[in-house]
Formats: structure tokens, sequence, C-alpha cells
């Protein structure tokens, strides 16, 4: 059984151009064990998939390109359009498993920031799997584009599943959740990017100084899930967690006053973003995180804002 709801010809437009979306996460709980012996930390997390979409596009061409547009495109650390864009390593790895030429012009279309804890980059290699699969016509099943995926990076499964789902191992072993009751947030996005390794090292710092608990037990997700999956919001505000905040914070001071000010405007919690540096605050409803968004917008807390809900499905084609 093929898995791209309908892949190949169907979704090539007249250009010969096929392609996909795929969207933001927040990791509603996150918790890190300890760092083990290979450098890498065990996770528990809950991600929920949520209305920030890149978009990639693919052509047929003659060996590998890469465009980005959008989100990270200028600036002094650009979103890299070489062989280090997670693009790249997601055809070369679709064309080597499908024993296909990775012959393709990709464009990724940014919405979602490069640096900011909402696993953009997983999100375009993703969208790029997907949408090279139809193509190439390669025809790949679900299984296949998920171990694939898996190679990529921890978030990238769960970029191709979307909706919610419980994460462990590094992030890529996911367990789905069934909860489709929608939940409105407001992406407070901040000016520039936080590493991702950085934020674990200073964990692991103030671990080692004894400034934070050692992570050796993960909490049960269930709460979580049992919010997410029917309220009220106050249980899910109540259920936020994250053990990447308060590193994120050490680094960088200035996410404490985001997160009050996003209380203070009448967020019902706010929690720092994976390794940050968005803050996404929860709403009680739409209207409230409207104008949620128009409060935080006014106060410059953020250099920008967006309003967004989840669950929304994983990477799709368009069309
Ligand atoms: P992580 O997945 O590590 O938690 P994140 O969600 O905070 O990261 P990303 O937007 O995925 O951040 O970007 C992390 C880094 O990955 C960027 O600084 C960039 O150099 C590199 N990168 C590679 N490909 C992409 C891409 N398609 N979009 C954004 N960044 C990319």
């Amino acid at each position: 059984m093929t898995w791209s709801t309908a892949g190949g010809p169907g979704h090539t437009r007249g250009d010969g151009a096929v392609s996909a979306h795929a969207p933001a996460k927040v990791n509603v709980s996150l918790a890190v064990g300890p760092l083990r012996e290979d450098g890498y930390h065990d996770l528990q997390t809950v991600y929920l998939a949520v209305s920030l979409l890149d978009t990639v596009t693919v052509r047929r061409g003659e060996g590998l390109s890469v465009t980005v547009t959008g989100e990270g495109a200028d600036g002094p650390d650009p979103v890299p359009t070489d062989r280090r864009n997670l693009v790249w390593r997601a055809a070369e790895l679709l064309a080597d498993h499908a024993g296909v030429a990775p012959d393709a012009a990709i464009a990724v279309d940014k919405a979602i920031p490069a640096a900011a804890g909402l696993a953009g980059g997983s999100a375009d290699a993703a969208a790029a799997l997907v949408a090279l699969d139809a193509l190439w016509g390669t025809h790949a099943t679900r299984g296949d584009l998920t171990a694939l995926a898996a190679q990529l990076g921890s978030d990238v499964p769960f970029s191709l599943a979307g909706g919610v789902a419980i994460g462990n191992g590094r992030g890529e072993r996911l367990t789905p959740v069934l909860a489709r009751r929608p939940w409105h947030w407001v992406l407070g996005i901040a000016g520039g990017g936080l590493s991702t390794p950085a934020v674990y090292a200073e964990l692991d710092r103030l671990r080692a100084e004894g400034r934070l608990p050692d992570g050796a037990a993960f909490p049960s997700p269930e709460p979580v899930v049992a919010a997410l999956r029917s309220g009220p919001v106050e249980a899910l505000a109540a259920a936020l967690a994250n053990d990447l905040q308060a590193p994120a914070v050490s680094l960088r001071p200035a996410l404490r006053r985001a997160l009050r000010g996003a209380t203070d405007a009448g967020a019902a919690a706010a929690v720092v973003s994976g390794s940050g540096p968005t803050v996404a605050a929860l709403a009680a409803d739409e209207d409230a995180a409207v104008r949620l968004a128009a409060v935080l917008a006014g106060e410059g807390l953020f250099r920008t804002v967006r309003v967004v809900h989840g669950p929304v499905p994983g990477a799709r084609l368009v069309g």
C-alpha cells in the first residue's frame, strides 16, 4: 500500500511542480533525562502540531539545488541552501532508498522561524520527503518515510505525523494520541534564535551545579494527554512543562519578562517551546487568542506574534 494520499501525477501541476506543507510543533510538555554516555539525552515529550506551515515545492532538475524564501532567508545567520539544509539530506536519503537519481530543484518557503524551538528544519525535511516521493513516483510507504524521517532528526517523524503524539527516545519514537479538540495559542517569536545544543549544554551545566533536578525520573505524560483531549483550559495550563525552559531563560534572560508578559496579558499559561526562544502562550479560545496577540504585539516583547491552533495534520501534499 502506498501512503501518499495521492502521489504522482495527480499532484504535479502544469509546470511540473509538486508542493507539500508541514507544520511547526509545540512541546506541550518536555522532560529531559540525564546526559547519556553517547552525548544524547532521553526525552519524553508531548508534541502538538500547530497551524504555522512551511511549504516545500519541488521540480525536476539536474542534481540538487535548494532555495529558501521567507523566515530566516536573510540576516546574519541565514538558513543554508547547501547540503547543510535538512531538505538536501532528505532528498539524498529518499533517492538512495528508492534507487533513483537525486535530481530536483527544491524551493523552501518558510513561515516557521529558524532556530526558534518550533522544528522548522524538521518540518521542511518532512515536507520534502512527501513532495519528492510524489515528484519521483517512488511510492514509499508510510513506514518507509517514517524510518527515513527518524534518520534525519529526532523531530522529523513528528513533523510527518502531525496531530498529537507522545515522543520517547530522542523524540523520534512516537505514540500517536487521538485528541481532536482544537487549542488556540499565540506564538511569541524573538528577534534571534537559540542553538539547541547550547541549550542542552546549559541544562547539563545547571544540573551539574545542583541548580536543577537531575531529570532521572520522567513524570507520567497522562495528565497532559488527558488535558489535551478534553480540557478544561485550566487543566492544560497547569500541565505545561519544559525542562529546557530554565536553561533557555539562563541563556536569554529577556525570556523571563516575555513569559511573564504573556500571562499578564491574559494567557492561561505560557511556556518556552522546545529549546526556545519562542514563547507558546495558551489562550482560552480563538477570540482570546486574537485579543492576546493584539496586546502582545503592542507591548513589543517579541519581534512578531502569530495566532495558531492545533492539532493539525503532518506533512502532506498541497492541492
Ligand atoms: P531543533 O530541531 O534543533 O530543535 P529548531 O526547531 O529550534 O531546532 P530549526 O528551525 O530546525 O530550529 O533550525 C535549526 C538549525 O538548523 C538552523 O540554525 C539552521 O542552520 C539549520 N537548518 C538546516 N535546514 C534548515 C531548514 N530547512 N530550515 C531551518 N533551519 C535549517
